[in-house]
């Protein structure tokens, strides 16, 4: 099979690459290198089964060339993390709206199938326990510019839905819970990568609010995983799934563990939201997926922990440095 991954020098389009590569797939990556680095396709790259344009998904000529030569395409391409939606708002929607009709109508006119990347920012400000793939989207006013992430996100499974029922095309939408791993940075606010920067660095973690907050990990091997298993399976089309993991963690505690687990003697500190982000910011107190839907379809559950979540971030930062360890003070506090 010949797949198309828009975003493949990504962080998870990356090793959905090698994932495709591994099992004996072609694959053609289309990626603007905005936040995505050639770097992470140097495995890939070099067995010869991977092609990389650089290019725009707002490209419609480029992306109808990358679409004619591909059975499936994983459209991962976007902006992304709250820190670049929330400065670059403009760039971000056109991006993230526009380069989605792009991909997903270029793909589905020539008969393709579509696997479209969305988020759990779907759910907005939603506090339900569990999030299930029916569960309301509750999003605040525009004048907050974190919710146009969520509005450009259910645009793109909106129109991926309408391509399934009107034209009968072949489409999935797939929900990332907070994807963790090797090769995500910290320069757009995540937070793994960016605790494990500064444990290492030896500088303060910077716990935003009270870092009460919650969230549910998944390891970016566990989450390719699924993506491959929903490729593959026949009974996912026109279909919407929560890809995450049950297990929650307050923020707080994460800092705890990184600098337990990175043996560091950073200390924590608490930073307030207004001088943590551009104005425009609302945080989510948690965000919990139900896995009963992809598991029930795939069989699929996460397995790795938190700690060999972190432990892996670990090793890939202190393998990489000092290209992944920032050496900018200020993205590092
Ligand atoms: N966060 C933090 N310190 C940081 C970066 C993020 O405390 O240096 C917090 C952030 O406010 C949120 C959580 O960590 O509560 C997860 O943030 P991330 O941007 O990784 O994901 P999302 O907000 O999309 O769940």
């Amino acid at each position: 099979m010949r797949y198309l991954v828009t975003g493949g020098a990504g962080f998870i389009g990356s090793h959905l690459t090698d994932a495709l590569v591994a099992r004996g797939d072609e694959v053609l990556v289309l990626d603007d290198l905005s936040t995505g680095r050639i770097d992470n396709l140097k495995g890939a790259l070099a067995t010869g089964a991977v092609e990389l344009v650089e290019g725009s998904i707002l490209d419609r000529d480029l992306v109808d060339s990358c679409t004619a030569s591909a059975d499936v395409c994983l459209h991962l391409a976007a902006a992304v993390g709250v820190q670049l939606i929330l400065e670059q708002p403009l760039d971000s929607l056109l991006r993230n709206v526009r380069g989605s009709d792009v991909v997903i109508s270029s793909m589905v006119e020539r008969g393709g199938k579509v696997l479209v990347a969305s988020s759990s920012e779907i759910y907005g400000k939603n506090g339900d326990v569990l999030l299930s793939e029916d569960s309301d989207r509750i999003l605040g006013p525009t004048s907050t510019s974190r919710w146009a992430y969520s509005m450009a996100k259910g645009f793109s499974e909106f129109l991926a839905k309408a391509y399934t029922s009107e034209r009968d095309a072949d489409t999935v939408v797939f929900r990332f819970f907070n994807t963790v791993g090797p090769r995500q940075t910290g320069s757009y606010g995540m937070v793994m990568p960016r605790f494990v920067q500064q444990a290492l660095a030896g500088a303060p973690l910077t716990v935003y609010g009270d870092g009460t907050q919650r969230r549910c990990f998944t390891h970016v091997r566990d989450v390719t995983e699924a993506v491959l298993r929903l490729c593959d399976e026949a009974a996912a089309t026109g279909k919407t799934f929560n890809i995450g993991s049950p297990h929650e963690i307050t923020i707080g505690d994460l800092a705890h563990k990184v600098i337990e687990r990175t043996g560091s003697d950073s200390e924590v500190i608490m930073v307030p939201y207004d001088e943590a982000y551009a104005e425009g910011f609302e945080e989510i107190g948690c965000r919990h997926p139900d896995l009963s839907l992809i598991r029930r379809v795939t069989g699929w559950s996460p397995r790795l922990t938190i700690d060999e979540m972190i432990d892996d971030v670990i090793a890939y930062s202190v393998a990489t440095a000092p290209a992944a360890v920032p050496v900018d003070a200020k993205e590092v506090a």
